[in-house]
């Protein structure tokens, strides 16, 4: 019986949301047509893609257009991330495995250590790899040469990518925040992929309150779905994802425990900022690159909190949101803000 049961929970992950063809990615519409006259026109000449970059705040799909990029040119792919490549060695294997016109995917590539860094510039560029043999002043080097593969990078912080990096990739896609008539879509799919019956009223629900992120979006939907299941008969109504969301803490805006002490800390705290990110980080016990990666851009993004030369303020909708009133001279934050949202951290 046990058995049985493991196996029935197996076949729950199986059910894979992740899109696997550009014409079933919901939205982005610009970077997936672009895309698809990149692909088609690298298939008519025979060659490989260019190297990609794709940015955006997680969970917004970088990985799973890679992954359907692959598909489309009928490539495999290879998955790794910035922070697990400690050594160049670590890359050996992989670069020399690759056969032409596969796909080596690096997520969080900003957190590729310097050397590895340098070790794929030459693998980028001229499809070579120069490993050391020795060490000391007798070293010996062998180059290897390498199939053209495409480098699919993805980055929450474009900023951070030293300028040579960038410069070797061909092709850029930013992503930004769904819109909730995406997201809708989005957690409708989901849903009947999931066997979950739902209604207009119940998607609606979810996707006000997934801060434009498709991931936030199906995670949402589970959790409804299982309080749906145990509290009624399955189904998901607008009603019903409302009481369930309640339960999670998460309020209209999509915002959760740790979002709303964020705001609080720069408001109570700091009087409204501007504030530097270390603090708010010290003041929350919580590391500086979750609240600049997961909580911020969402809240930039619906003007909830700003960024200045000398930190973060937040603004007349964050007081509002939280029951607070705002001070008298809250405009003045607005002359305070930056004009150019690129990372400066
Ligand atoms: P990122 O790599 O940007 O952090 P992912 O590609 O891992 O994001 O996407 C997170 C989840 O959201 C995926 O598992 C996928 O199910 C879902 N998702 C992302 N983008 C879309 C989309 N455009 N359409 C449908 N589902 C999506």
């Amino acid at each position: 019986m046990a058995k049985k049961g493991k196996r029935e929970i197996g076949e729950e992950y199986l059910k894979n949301l992740r899109p696997s063809k550009l014409d079933e990615y919901i939205g982005q519409e610009k970077v997936v047509e672009n895309l698809k006259i990149t692909i088609r026109a690298a298939k008519e000449r025979g060659e490989p893609l260019d190297h990609i970059l794709f940015h955006g705040p997680p969970g917004l799909g970088k990985t799973t257009l890679a992954y359907c990029i692959a598909n489309e040119m009928g490539a495999d792919i290879v998955a790794s991330s910035g922070p697990t490549l400690e050594r160049p060695a670590d890359l050996v294997g992989i670069l020399t495995n690759l056969k032409k016109g596969d796909v080596l995917f690096i997520d969080e590539i900003h957190r590729l250590p310097r050397i590895v860094e340098e070790f794929l510039y030459p693998a980028l560029e001229d499809y070579r790899i120069t490993i050391l043999l020795d060490k000391g002043p007798h070293a010996r080097s062998l180059n290897i040469n390498i199939e053209r593969f495409t480098l699919i990078g993805a980055t929450t912080r474009i900023g951070l990518l030293t300028a040579p990096l960038r410069e070797r990739f061909g092709i850029f896609h930013h992503l930004d925040f769904y819109p909730d008539s995406e997201l809708i879509e989005i957690i409708k799919r989901s849903a009947r992929i999931l066997g979950v019956d739902i209604d207009g009223g119940g998607a609606e629900v979810i996707a006000g309150r997934s801060r434009g992120t498709p991931r936030i979006a199906n995670r949402l939907l589970k959790r409804v779905r299982d309080y749906a299941q145990v509290k009624h008969d399955g189904g998901i109504t607008g009603e019903i994802a409302l009481d369930a969301l309640k339960m999670t803490g998460i309020d209209e805006l999509g915002l959760d425990g740790l979002d709303r002490q964020y705001l609080e800390v720069i408001i109570e705290n700091y009087k409204g900022g501007p504030v530097g990110i270390n603090a708010i980080g010290a003041t929350l016990n919580e590391e500086v690159d979750t609240l600049i990666d997961v909580i911020e851009p969402y809240m930039l993004k619906t003007g909830l909190i700003g960024r200045t030369s000398r930190g973060r303020v937040a603004l007349e909708p964050a007081y509002r949101h939280l029951g607070i009133t705002p001070p008298r001279d809250i405009e003045k934050q607005l002359s305070l803000l930056d004009m150019d949202e690129e990372e400066k951290d």
